[in-house]
């Protein structure tokens, strides 16, 4: 049986002069930063791990609430880690389809490196990880979205 899950984020981001943002647990050279995030606002590890928790009914916003001191900058690895702990015996993932939405920082010099930090995390073949960058159009400067569509098999038991 196959399940399909949609996993989504979006955090803003300000003007921040010589600054990063992590994005897929690599930070990322700009001059905008994250703001106002309870975590480190990786959005991609944030929408991953939305996903994979999704296939087995659960809500990120549960399992780590944003009102819980012990999840202030927690680096996001853990978060995804503990969502692939949770689903790991029961599906493996067959493939995972990521968006990136922001004007800045650009996405693509950087996907090479996140794909495989990802891969390493959830064992997976990097080849079956893709990500695509999109630009807000100039209509949306300060915030940054991802979108991860995750392919998942169950396990025969
Ligand atoms: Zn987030």
């Amino acid at each position: 049986m196959y399940r399909v899950a949609l996993g989504y984020d979006l955090h803003r981001l300000k003007i921040a002069k010589d600054s990063t943002v992590i994005c897929g647990g690599i930070e990322i050279p700009c001059d905008l930063a994250i703001d106002g995030a309870h975590s480190d606002g990786d959005v991609i590890f944030h929408a991953l791990t939305d996903a994979l928790f999704s296939v087995v009914g659960k809500d990120i916003g549960v399992e780590f609430p944003n009102t819980d001191p012990q999840n202030l900058n927690r680096s996001s690895d853990e978060f995804l880690s503990c969502a692939f702990e949770n689903i790991k015996n029961s599906y493996c993932i067959i493939n995972i389809d990521i968006i990136v939405i922001c004007d800045k920082p650009k996405i693509s010099p950087y996907s090479l490196e996140i794909r495989k930090n990802i891969a390493t995390l959830l064992q997976m073949d990097i080849e079956d990880i893709t990500i695509r960058g999109k630009t807000t159009e100039q209509t949306n400067l300060l915030t940054i979205q991802a979108y991860t569509n995750v392919l998942f098999q169950k396990n025969k038991i």
